[in-house]
């Protein structure tokens, strides 16, 4: 197992469209793995391939409190939701912003899990939010992307400001 780099804001490859997975085989139990590990180090609840620079349908989460019960979701999809909730949301791509969302309650989740075989759950509350940010991430979005134009221009500043301040000599 690895610990993978986290693309960060506003890096051009979190906006990639990701492909989806083709063969669920050894080297993707391998990066699923290596994402679980990633995301547990950096004390987040879910990840997609995307954040970790690999564009393809792929995501885990982990929303257990006692970080035990990793779930990877291969080639997910809504295919259902309803009602409305808005829950204050951070991304490991976006470090230190934390913003209130607005979502689906409900969502209908249909997946392809590591042994191949097709799942479909009902998800509500928090796993629900998690699923919608999470495939987001694979379609190329940022919750940012929900904020107000004011809000993101401010935190585009700010990470442009970030960026400055890493690479001075
Ligand atoms: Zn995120």
């Amino acid at each position: 197992m690895a610990v993978l780099h986290i693309l960060t804001y506003p890096d051009p490859r979190l906006r990639e469209k990701a492909r989806p997975v083709d063969a669920v085989d050894a080297a993707l139990a391998q990066l699923a793995d290596d994402m679980l590990q990633t995301m547990y180090a950096a004390k987040g609840i879910g990840l997609a391939a995307t954040q970790v620079g690999v564009p393809k349908r792929l995501v885990v989460m982990d929303l257990s409190p006692q970080h035990d019960q990793p779930q990877v979701l291969i080639n997910p999809r809504i295919i259902a939701s309803d009602g409305a909730q808005v829950c204050e949301e951070g991304c490991l791509s976006v470090p230190e912003v934390f913003e209130e969302v607005e979502r689906a309650q409900r969502v209908t989740l249909a997946y392809v899990d590591l042994s191949g075989e097709a799942q479909r759950v009902e998800a509500d509350g928090l796993l629900a939010v998690c699923v919608q940010h999470e495939i987001d991430h694979l379609d190329g979005k940022l919750f940012v992307d929900y904020l107000s134009r004011l809000k993101q221009d401010r935190l585009r500043k700010k990470a442009d400001k970030r960026l400055r301040d890493d690479t001075r000599l």
